[in-house]
């Protein structure tokens, strides 16, 4: 008899993004005439700039000749790629990652699932909460979480971030091994400072802990006293693994190309105490569990990294940026708390009348037609609160707010 795997029954029913698609498609099932403004997903809406797009002919005409045609790629991607993004995003920056360091991938969420496999089972992992979930499911998938009780999984330590601490995480202080971070936030839209992270960085290295730095939302910084990566953190590249991604940067969300840093003095523990590098120990993984991303899709994001293709990007940033103001400047007009926006794609707010967030979600479905992502789905600090995403057109965006404006709850 075919078994599951046990830690599979573990998982909440639906992942939060398909229970949302269910209802909204049983929504909209009743009242086919309702025009709905999704705000609830973050995907991008805006096409890929015109350097990408060329970029992309470019690889698809390689492909075509025999003289350039590519088969089977390296496992960490191509090096054109590799140095591009090291000398664009980090050298340009001050901070020393060489191509060697970067591993090409089809995407965040692949990525930061994925590396929890390398590391032993009894890892103790801390993670926000709110979170983004794909970092604990994929830890209850690989059997290191314990069983769920009272919203929590038993062996997990969670970092509360509320309003109380400006939903930022504070230290642990019990000892974990793997620290999940991301900023600028999903959800809450939050930032962290160089002083913030520095207090991880040093958590980290008292620990021999490793954190995993999610900054898939870097582009949107614009305060230039925050730091884009870990790596501008003394100390980071022994103690931290970054993952970037394409996906909300230059709108990849579709093309599907993200990257990982992996310095080379991270190393990890073996049972004796042993050192290991970790971005051996990664490629070995990459090597046996993928193939690489396309060709013709690396070209095209070889083009994100010269001023050209970059300037469009920026334009396509402000414009969510923009967007970010409108739905701000909506919920300041109703006197409703909210953090985000100013560095991110996300605004994070507190339901109005403290109903829940699932309560609230039906209301703006059912009163506005527009969907949104209830904070509960996030964790148990997530009550309470709600997401909204800056993504989409700027018409939509404004009519969303008025109708939000109207609604009878605010
Ligand atoms: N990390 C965070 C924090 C995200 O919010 C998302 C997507 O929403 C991802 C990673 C996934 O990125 P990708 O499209 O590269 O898989």
């Amino acid at each position: 008899m075919i078994k599951i795997n046990e830690n599979y029954q573990k998982l909440s029913a639906n992942y939060l993004f398909a229970e949302i698609a269910n209802r909204v498609t049983d929504y909209q099932k009743n009242n086919p005439d309702q025009k709905i403004i999704k705000l609830g997903i973050g995907d991008v809406t805006e096409p890929l700039v015109p350097s990408v797009i060329e970029a992309l002919h470019k690889g698809v005409d390689d492909m075509g000749n025999r003289e350039s045609f590519y088969g089977y790629g390296p496992y960490e991607g191509y090096e054109f790629l590799r140095s591009s993004i090291a000398d664009f995003d980090f050298k340009k920056r001050g901070i020393n990652i060489n191509p060697e360091e970067v591993f090409i991938s089809s995407g965040a969420k692949e990525d930061t699932a994925n590396f929890s496999e390398v590391f032993s089972q009894d890892t103790k992992i801390a993670i926000t909460d709110p979170v983004y979930p794909v970092y604990i499911d994929s830890n209850v998938m690989f059997g290191r979480t314990g069983s769920y009780q009272n919203n929590h999984y038993q062996n997990v330590l969670y970092l509360d971030c509320t309003a109380d601490n400006q939903f930022k995480p504070d230290l642990p202080k019990e000892k974990v091994d793997l620290i999940y971070l991301c900023f600028p936030n999903n959800p809450t839209g939050q930032v962290a400072t160089k002083k913030d992270l520095q207090m991880w960085v040093n958590y980290a290295h008292q620990n021999k802990a490793l954190i995993l730095f999610d900054a898939a939302y870097e582009a949107f910084i614009q305060d230039e006293e925050l730091p884009h990566s870990i790596f501008e953190i003394d100390g980071a590249d022994e103690v931290a693994v970054e993952f970037r991604s394409l996906s909300k940067t230059a709108g990849f969300t579709g093309t599907r190309l993200s990257y990982t840093i992996i310095p080379d003095k991270v190393h990890i523990y073996d049972q004796e105490g042993h050192s290991h590098q970790l971005n051996k120990i990664w490629l070995r993984r990459q090597s046996t569990k993928f193939n690489g991303v396309p060709y013709i899709i690396q070209k095209g994001a070889a083009a994100v990294f010269t001023d050209k293709g970059r300037s469009e990007i920026n334009q396509q940033i402000q414009y969510y940026l923009d967007n970010a103001k409108i739905i701000q400047e909506g919920f300041r007009s109703l006197d409703i708390e909210f953090t985000g926006g100013d560095n991110s794609p996300y605004i994070w707010l507190k339901t109005p009348n403290s109903i829940s967030s699932w309560d609230f979600f039906d209301l703006l479905i059912n009163q506005c037609q527009v969907v949104g992502t209830p904070g509960a789905g996030f964790g148990r600090c997530g009550e309470g609160y709600f997401r909204l995403s800056a993504f989409g057109n700027k018409n939509n965006i404004r009519e969303a707010m008025e109708r939000i404006k109207k609604l009878k709850i605010c």
